[in-house]
């Protein structure tokens, strides 16, 4: 693209300086004409003259001029007529005068045809180039160039015995030159305009190329996340020799619920911002490209010589993102991603087979627990065995205690204090960093370590409340208490902490599934008999269902966050939280309001009488109650 922008730039140079060149050229092509019609007139001028000269020394011979001509008028009149007869447009004046003892001028002879001067009468001339024919006994040319012509006045010595006894003047004007520059004028101007509308021809294009360029780059990019896209990806397949590549796939992991818990803007701020931490990492021969939603390509150019790097770049970006604090509206996001790499190019014959390859990578490495690369096949034993690998650094991080929780708190509205504190699990990875349950939940659910890691969380929080006798909640799915030894580990700590059970409640989640609802009844009533408080969580989103109340022993609402953030502002939500409100405060129900982001929604829920808040406006997820 530069070369040709190169020779683009050079083409249009090298053309204005053929023109200007022509202009110039055309220039001195006037110039060259208006000489060869100088010397065709100083010629034709000098033959006059030199017939005048010959008419007169023919009539007068060698004898003294003045004195033959004052004393014959006859011959004066005579050679008077035959300068006459000489005289036409062009050369105008044709005259003799002498210069006497004084040193003035006068009249020998007047060619004129009207108002002729009288012998012997003083005439006032340029006396500077007159005397100069008298000194050098030459003929003096004087050219007088103005704007209505040129005047050529040729001064020719008349010579007897070596002695000027006169001056034959011949005045020569002409507008052939202006005839001539007439003539070309036009063309000039012709000529100019041509040269202006060939610049004006020039800009039009290269506007129309710039133009082109920009909505051709436009046609490849992905509006969001300015990676490229697919139609990019076609050419460029076709284009490229693709064993100079190593070959990537990268997914986002449990992208789905970035965009549940945070919206879909948020989960379009990470598509945007992961692509930036990603291009930060590649070179400019290596290309990114949106294979689909959250899907991702990145061809990289493989250094000739030069061992395969492409396991350490990825590894580089892998952790880079990772260790990412995604910030969006004042939350911290946290995201994954998994990575299919084919570096073994030699292995395969056409592209297609190379793109089954990756994928096939990728899709092993979310089964192995994601958040990893897969550069070779994976067989499907070697499978479990990742994934139990990435399983058993969980269940370390659990073993070694390296479970703790975030806690938020949940205000009193009225009050504005404090009552009670969610508990949002996290796990510390070997290196000290926080690792969020979007990236271990899915991959322990249904296993033991979860049982041993919801264990743990209970551990903490009544540790919590008998250090600092405050309420806290936890959040557990209905299929955790349908799930027998979930049930048995929640019921063995409560009867063990019995004195602080009612210092708990239990936030249930994925209400919408319920199976053996009469086992689940009985399990919650008796939960609530130790004193725990039942809440039901992330009420108005999803499939929420107000049969549920009929069913369960709810105690507490919270009202999902959807409806609440945009409550200043929608009153679709405005009159939906109304509702609840009140169905809530008719079976004494106590409502409290997620994502509380700021003072006007925090307004807006004093005016609807909630009980209680809970949100960035109110108070972060802290280590330390
Ligand atoms: P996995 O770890 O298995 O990849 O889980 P996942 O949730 O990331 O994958 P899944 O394919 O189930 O979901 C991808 C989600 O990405 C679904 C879709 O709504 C979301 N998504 C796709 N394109 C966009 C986009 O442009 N913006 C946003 N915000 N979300 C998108
Ligand atoms: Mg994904
Ligand atoms: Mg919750």
């Amino acid at each position: 693209m530069k070369i040709s922008n190169a020779i683009y730039s050079g083409f249009i140079i090298f053309l204005l300086l053929f023109i200007a060149f022509l202009y110039i050229n055309i220039e001195d092509f006037e110039k060259k004409i208006t000489q060869n019609i100088r010397d065709v007139i100083l010629t034709n001028t000098s033959y006059l003259a030199d017939n005048i000269v010959s008419i007169i020394k023919n009539s007068v011979g060698d004898e003294d001029i003045y004195t033959i001509l004052k004393n014959n008028p006859q011959l004066r009149h005579q050679l008077e007529s035959k300068m006459q007869v000489l005289v036409t447009p062009s050369f105008k004046f044709i005259y003799m005068l002498y210069k006497d003892k004084d040193g003035r001028y006068r009249y020998l002879l007047d060619g004129s045809k009207e108002d002729k001067a009288f012998f012997d009468s003083k005439f006032d001339v340029n006396e500077k180039e007159w005397n100069k024919v008298y000194a050098t006994k030459k003929t003096n040319i004087i050219f007088q160039d103005d704007l209505t012509g040129l005047w050529i006045t040729t001064l020719r010595p008349y010579m007897i015995d070596g002695n000027v006894q006169g001056v034959v003047a011949i005045d020569f004007s002409t507008k052939l030159l202006d005839i001539f520059s007439e003539i070309m004028k036009p063309m000039k101007e012709v000529f100019l305009y041509i040269f202006f509308a060939i610049i004006f021809l020039f800009a039009v294009i290269l506007y129309q190329i710039i133009i082109q360029r920009k909505t051709k780059k436009e046609t490849v990019i992905d509006p969001l996340t300015h990676a490229y896209n697919r139609v990019f990806l076609r050419d460029f397949i076709d284009k490229i020799d693709f064993y100079h590549y190593d070959i990537v796939m990268l997914d986002l992991d449990y992208f789905k619920k970035i965009n549940d818990n945070y919206g879909h803007k948020a989960g379009d701020f990470i598509l945007e911002s992961f692509v930036g931490l990603v291009k930060k990492n590649l070179r400019d021969k290596d290309y990114i490209v949106r294979f689909g939603g959250e899907e991702f390509l990145i061809f990289l150019y493989k250094e000739r010589k030069k061992q395969s790097s492409a396991i350490h770049t990825l590894e580089r970006i892998r952790k880079r993102i990772e260790n990412y604090n995604f910030v969006y509206n004042d939350t911290v996001i946290k995201v994954t991603v998994s990575i299919g790499l084919v570096d073994d190019m030699h292995k395969y014959k056409t592209i297609q087979e190379v793109m089954k390859k990756v994928d096939e990578r990728l899709y092993a490495a979310k089964h192995s627990g994601r958040n990893i690369i897969i550069d070779s096949d994976v067989s499907s034993t070697n499978m479990v065995q990742t994934a139990l690998m990435e399983i058993e650094k969980i269940k370390l991080a659990i073993d070694e205690g390296r479970v703790f929780c975030h806690f938020q708190p949940i205000v009193e509205i009225q009050t504005q204090s404090i009552v009670k504190y969610e508990a949002l699990i996290r796990l510390k990875d070997e290196d000290g960093t926080t690792i969020y349950p979007n990236s271990f939940l899915d991959a322990i659910e249904g296993t033991n370590i979860y049982r041993d890691m919801t264990k743990k969380l209970l551990e903490i929080v009544f540790e919590q409340t008998k250090q600092k006798q405050v309420a806290i909640s936890i959040n557990l799915n209905l299929s955790d208490i349908a799930d027998n030894s979930i049930y048995t580990i929640l019921s063995d700590e409560l009867l063990e902490h019995k004195l602080y059970a009612n210092y708990l409640t239990i936030e249930l989640l994925e209400y919408e599934t319920v199976l053996n609802e009469s086992l689940l009844i009985e399990r919650l009533r008796e939960i609530k008999s130790y004193g725990v408080s039942i809440a039901l969580d992330d009420f108005g989103s999803g499939y929420s269902n107000f049969s549920i109340f009929e069913a369960f022993p709810i105690d507490i609402v919270k009202i999902d966050g959807s409806l609440i953030k945009n409550i200043d502002t929608s009153k679709t939500s405005y009159s939906i939280v109304e509702a609840i409100v009140r169905f809530a405060t008719n079976l004494e129900m106590d409502v409290v309001g997620e994502f509380v982001h700021n003072e006007a929604v925090l307004h807006k829920l004093k005016e609807l009488n909630l009980q209680y808040g809970q949100g960035f406006h109110l108070g972060k997820p802290q280590e330390i109650i």
